[in-house]
């Protein structure tokens, strides 16, 4: 520990000094966006020479996740480093952490990339956290397949690593439907899952700071369509003050088992029987606290600053019922027409309580995350009409 940037009694990083973040997406640009508010310079590692978080970073380092000359240049300039890319290579972490302070930690990221490590970690953490995933069984040859058990199937086949917005899945309800989705997905490792009977879906955003202490924001109730997430709605309408209470338990468990640094989001299921079940976890701020950067004192991302830089963590209070909307590539088209044309922000801006967010992205295209809108309002429902009103003037089934 000779490395006084790498000590653990190592001082906050202040303001003016540099905080590096690994990936140039929407999440690095929104991470930028908060640091910058409060005075840091922000320096992203991102191998795509036009990004959304390089358009507003003071530095961009274009280099692959992996390059060693890239992961030094930015561990020299930085006092602490974070990722917004949970596919980031755990390896390259480890490097940057020779030098830097990483916050979360490759150890973190190293669970939450791989679906089997990550199922493990959950279940060797449930009797602490009171919550299981859902039964699942490791497919990684085709002999494999031949030993799922009756009660996996109907199942969700997922690969190991690699996965979001429901990409890398597929639906089987046979052996010989796991055998054409395994063969399709070229034999890699893939994870079976039981499809289980869900009432709807909530996560978790919490966030753990070098100290140990921890703070969790409300719940959020996710909608997702296709596979990637269309609305977030918190108070989340069906989420009962029991089930909020034992998630919010168990991600306070799940980030303390971790000894994880950094904002961290969970995601569960709520089984129609009422039961919890955990999904997923993302190293990062995640799409569905986009809400906090207009209704919570403090958002996600200027929480993950708080925490990279060893500060204090910030009040993670909501002062505005709030909904949010994802916006996708689809909106610019009308139709079957393969013209892009603007969408009518407008008429968007003109609905009450309107916060809209966009990414830099300038391709839309089918499904692709262009930005995002939040209502915030007095009331809940006062929140949903505006979202319902958006939705019709994006062309969109509310
Ligand atoms: P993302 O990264 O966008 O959260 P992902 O591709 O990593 O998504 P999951 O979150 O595991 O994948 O699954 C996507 C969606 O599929 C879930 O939000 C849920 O709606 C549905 N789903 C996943 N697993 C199950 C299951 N075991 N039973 C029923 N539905 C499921
Ligand atoms: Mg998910």
């Amino acid at each position: 520990m000779s490395n006084p940037k790498f000590s653990p009694i190592l001082p906050a990083a202040t303001p003016p000094a540099w905080l590096g973040v690994m990936g140039g997406g929407q999440l690095g640009r929104m991470f930028a966006q908060a640091a910058q508010a409060m005075g840091y310079q922000v320096a992203v590692l991102e191998p795509a020479s036009d990004c959304p978080a390089g358009q507003l970073a003071q530095r961009v380092v274009e280099a692959a996740y992996s390059d060693v000359a890239g992961l030094d240049a930015l561990a020299a300039q930085c006092l602490a480093v974070t990722t917004e890319f949970e596919n980031v290579p755990a390896d390259s972490l480890f490097r940057l952490a020779q030098s830097v302070f990483v916050a979360p930690n490759a150890h973190g990221v190293s669970v939450a990339q791989d679906r089997i490590a990550e199922k493990r970690f959950f279940v060797d953490c449930s009797a602490k956290s009171g919550v299981l995933p859902a039964p699942h069984k490791v497919i990684a040859t085709v002999q494999d397949i031949d030993d799922i058990g009756d009660d996996l199937l109907p199942g969700i086949l997922k690969t190991v690593r690699m996965g979001y917005d429901g990409k890398g899945q597929y639906r089987v309800r046979t052996r010989d439907d796991v055998r054409t989705a395994f063969e399709e997905m070229g034999q890699v490792a893939c994870l079976l899952e039981k499809m289980l009977p869900l009432a709807y879906e909530v996560s978790v955003l919490t966030a753990r700071g070098v100290d140990g202490q921890s703070v969790v924001y409300p719940i959020a109730e996710n909608v997702h369509r296709d596979g990637i997430l269309f609305s977030t709605t918190v108070p989340g309408p069906n989420v009962s003050g029991e089930s909020a209470a034992r998630a919010q338990q168990a991600a306070q468990v799940i980030v303390a088992e971790l000894g994880y640094v950094g904002v961290l989001c969970i995601e569960f299921f709520v089984l129609t029987d009422g039961s919890l079940v955990v999904n997923e976890m993302a190293p990062r701020p995640h799409n569905s606290g986009h809400y906090t950067m207009d209704a919570c004192v403090t958002s996600q991302f200027a929480q993950q600053v708080r925490a990279m830089a060893r500060l204090p963590l910030g009040d993670v209070r909501q002062h505005s019922p709030a909904v949010m909307l994802n916006i996708l590539g689809d909106v610019w088209f009308d139709g079957d027409s393969d013209t892009a044309r603007e969408p009518a922000w407008d008429r968007i801006l003109a609905l009450p309580g309107a916060n809209l967010h966009l990414y830099g992205k300038n391709d839309p295209r089918q499904g692709r995350k262009m930005g995002h809108l939040t209502f915030i309002a007095a009331s809940l429902p006062e929140a949903q009409a505006q979202l319902h009103a958006a939705c019709l003037i994006l062309g969109i089934t509310p």
